[in-house]
């Protein structure tokens, strides 16, 4: 059986020291491991951003693609080949700016894939411009008199359009994390993990003892119900997205490849999609 040793490979992070990157790296690799996991059974598919190096950094097949496209890619490999653990990932700029509608469309979507978004609230990689997530009056290289534009709570949007499962975790908590991740993976559907990152480098606001300190642990809310929607979305909204825990989880959805006639017999990827040579000449006579 695989350990977390195994999800690691010879890539050496050059993230910066202390990002939160890292432990969101680290609780993937444990999450995998404790469910059973193999390598080869994962996919990690990302976007662009800092956070999106992580598909090169874990031990399972990855793919690095484009601005904000981590999740119409993750989907289309989840359908390919139903039998892997697909995990999309990204940053809030990758995922809320760049990628929102693709987010939007997969929550209504509802294929069985996790989404982890590794949000420090600025884009690090393009060395610190305010992001979708950054707050009303934060201070970066383009906002130097303050932020003008509201941000935008993710737990808000992903409760508004829908999704079926809603977790969000914090770099500094590592066990809380993991045991969100292997949730999520279980979940039959799409799931978001938003994780707050930190960036220790760009934003001097949004660090670590400021999350600790604005931060509201559902965990420690023993009568908390993630069953029940409208508490999820008060919880949110009453936090200003500031909560972590488990946050919603609706079990009667159903996944969207569940719903498709004759898809659970075979996954597409062992299927024999070779045209017969009398085919492929028909086809081509047709269109002569
Ligand atoms: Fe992490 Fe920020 Fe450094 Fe990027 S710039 S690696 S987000 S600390």
């Amino acid at each position: 059986m695989a350990t977390v040793k195994d999800f690691r490979n010879d890539v050496r992070p050059n993230w910066c020291p202390g990002c939160g990157d890292f432990s969101v790296q680290a609780s993937l690799q444990r999450a995998l491991a404790s469910m059973g996991k193999e390598p080869h059974e994962v996919a990690i598919i990302s976007g662009i951003g800092c956070s999106g190096r992580i598909s090169g950094y874990v031990n399972t097949y990855g793919f690095h693609g484009v601005h904000g496209r981590s999740l119409p890619t993750a989907q289309g490999v989840k359908l390919a080949n139903r039998d892997l653990t697909v995990i999309a990932s990204g940053g809030d700029g990758d995922g809320f700016g760049i990628g929102l509608n693709h987010f939007m469309h997969a929550v209504r979507r509802n294929i069985d894939i996790t989404y982890i978004v590794m949000d420090n609230q600025i884009y690090g990689l393009t060395k610190g411009q305010h992001s979708p997530t950054s707050a009303h009056g934060f201070k970066a290289k383009t906002t130097p008199a303050g932020n003008i534009e509201n941000a935008l709570v993710p737990t808000q949007i992903a409760l508004a359009a829908g999704i079926g499962f809603l977790g969000q975790g914090f770099s500094s908590d590592v066990n809380q994390l993991v045991s969100l991740i292997q949730q999520a993976i279980e979940y039959k559907g799409f799931s978001l993990i938003n994780v707050f990152s930190p960036c220790v480098t760009y934003n001097k606001v949004n660090t670590y003892d400021w999350y600790r300190e604005n931060v509201v642990n559902l965990d420690n809310r023993p009568n908390y119900d993630p069953a029940d929607r409208a508490t999820a979305m008060r919880t949110v909204i009453e936090t200003h997205g500031l909560c972590t825990g488990l946050i919603y989880k609706d079990d009667s959805r159903v996944a969207y490849e569940d719903q498709i006639q004759g898809y659970a017999s075979r996954p597409l990827s062992e299927a024999d999609l070779r045209l017969e040579r009398k085919v492929f000449e028909e086809a081509l006579h047709e269109f002569a």
